[in-house]
Order: C-alpha cells, then sequence, then structure tokens
C-alpha cells in the first residue's frame, strides 16, 4: 500500500464531526392551509416568547387593510421579485394563491450563525424547498378543527374579497394533502392547547443534541463532550 493510499484512507477514517456547520440558531417552519389561526398562535408564540425571530416574506400579494410594509411583509413588484430570485436572495420561494412569496436567504442565515432561533410562516412549497437546505429544521402543520370552522374563519376575516375566500377555501384540501410530510401536527381546536402544544414542540427543539452542543460549544468542550 503507498503512503498516499494510507493518507487518503486515514482522511476518509478521520471522525467527522456532525455536528460542524450547525447553525447554533433553530429554524421553524410553521405551515397551515388559510383560515386555521396560523397566524393567530404563532403571534401568540412570539409575544409569550420573544427570543423567536419571525421572518419578513416577499409577496407580490397587494397589502390588506392595515398591513404595513416591512412588519406583515415586504410588499414588492413582480419584477423586483423576479430579479431577487434570479440573484439567489431568495431561499425559497413559491406561487401560492396566485401570487409570489419567498424568504430572504440572507436574514436567515445572519440570525441562526448567531443564534437567534427563526420562525417562517410558509406554504408547504417553501417548506419542502427549506427542508433540503436545512435538514434540521422543525416542521410543524396547524390543522384546524374541521372544514367548516375553516371556511368560518375565513368568512368572518372579512379582510379578503368573496371570490378571494372562495379561491382559499378550494386550496384547503390541497394544503391539508401535504400535512402528513409533516412532522409535528396541531390541531386547532381550542386555541390555549394548541398554544401549549406549539410552545411545547419548540421547547423540545431547542433541547436537539445537535442544537445544544452548537449553541453551547463552550460548555460542551470543557465537559469533555464531542460529537460520537
Ligand atoms: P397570505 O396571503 O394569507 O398572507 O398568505 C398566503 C399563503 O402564503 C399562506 O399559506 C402563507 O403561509 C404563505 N406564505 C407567506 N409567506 C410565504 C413565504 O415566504 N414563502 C412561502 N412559500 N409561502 C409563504
Amino acid at each position: 500500500m503507498t503512503e498516499s493510499t494510507h493518507e487518503s484512507i486515514a482522511a476518509h477514517s478521520k471522525p467527522r464531526n456532525p455536528y460542524a456547520g450547525v447553525y447554533p440558531g433553530n429554524l421553524f417552519m410553521v405551515v397551515a392551509p388559510s383560515g386555521a389561526g396560523k397566524s393567530t398562535l404563532v403571534n401568540a408564540l412570539l409575544a409569550r416568547d420573544p427570543a423567536i425571530r419571525l421572518s419578513i416574506s416577499y409577496t407580490t400579494r397587494k397589502p390588506r387593510p392595515g398591513e404595513q410594509d416591512g412588519q406583515h411583509y415586504h410588499f414588492t413588484t413582480v419584477d423586483d421579485f423576479l430579479a431577487r430570485h434570479a440573484r439567489g436572495e431568495l431561499l425559497e420561494s413559491a406561487e401560492v394563491h396566485g401570487n409570489y412569496y419567498a424568504t430572504s436567504r440572507l436574514w436567515i442565515e445572519e440570525q441562526m450563525k448567531n443564534g437567534h432561533d427563526v420562525l417562517l410562516e410558509i406554504d408547504w412549497q417553501g417548506a419542502q424547498q427549506v427542508k433540503k437546505q436545512f435538514r434540521n429544521a422543525v416542521e410543524i402543520f396547524i390543522l384546524p378543527p374541521s372544514l367548516s370552522a375553516l371556511e368560518e374563519r375565513l368568512k368572518k376575516r372579512g379582510q379578503d374579497e368573496p371570490h378571494v375566500i372562495t379561491r382559499r377555501i378550494l386550496a384547503a384540501g390541497g394544503e391539508i394533502a401535504h400535512s402528513p410530510e409533516f412532522e409535528y401536527v396541531i390541531i386547532n381546536q381550542e386555541f390555549a392547547v394548541a398554544l401549549s402544544e406549539l410552545t411545547a414542540i419548540v421547547q423540545a427543539a431547542r433541547c436537539r443534541f445537535p442544537q445544544q452542543a452548537a449553541r453551547n460549544a463552550y460548555l460542551f468542550t470543557q465537559l469533555g463532550i464531542h460529537a460520537s
């Protein structure tokens, strides 16, 4: 066996740190059909746990009454959206209910590198794209307690035109069909129960070994803990 073969075997058999490259921040993705009560649940979680930072998406949808640019969404034009896409600035993007939506790659990576937890409110297509890039991302699907409850919520919200509401009701089945791809499912029947389930998922995710090791690298080294 030549020396270079030895070297290449040694390089391959060297224990690899499986946690190298894991960001210290956690990435949560919350997905639901319109009307499942996702935003209300997420807002309650953020109020309870201000350490989580909400990603503000780009969208080509027009603002609803009361929605602020830079707070609810970065509202933009189709041309600007496509230019960002071409420049590789978007972590994921999708067409939902006839509009484009996307997450900023730069912002997410910056937050997670700096140890901040990030939450994305996106659709199933975006969640699939993110999971391919961040395999530790936590996927949570919110289901309504019934289809009639979902319809009721959409109508009560009163923020969309009737044809938009109909379109969203029709799309709900398609979104729900993707729920089996998710690790966690919450049924939003009792708001307090759903919120405590969401909080529990967040807390458990933070305690996963790779995330703890990345977040507490100094302590783990001091304690002599090495990835197996
Ligand atoms: P809405 O127009 O009601 O605010 O959102 C419509 C849908 O677009 C929701 O399912 C929402 O989760 C999804 N959405 C919002 N932001 C993003 C995003 O950045 N990426 C993707 N893929 N979907 C998004």
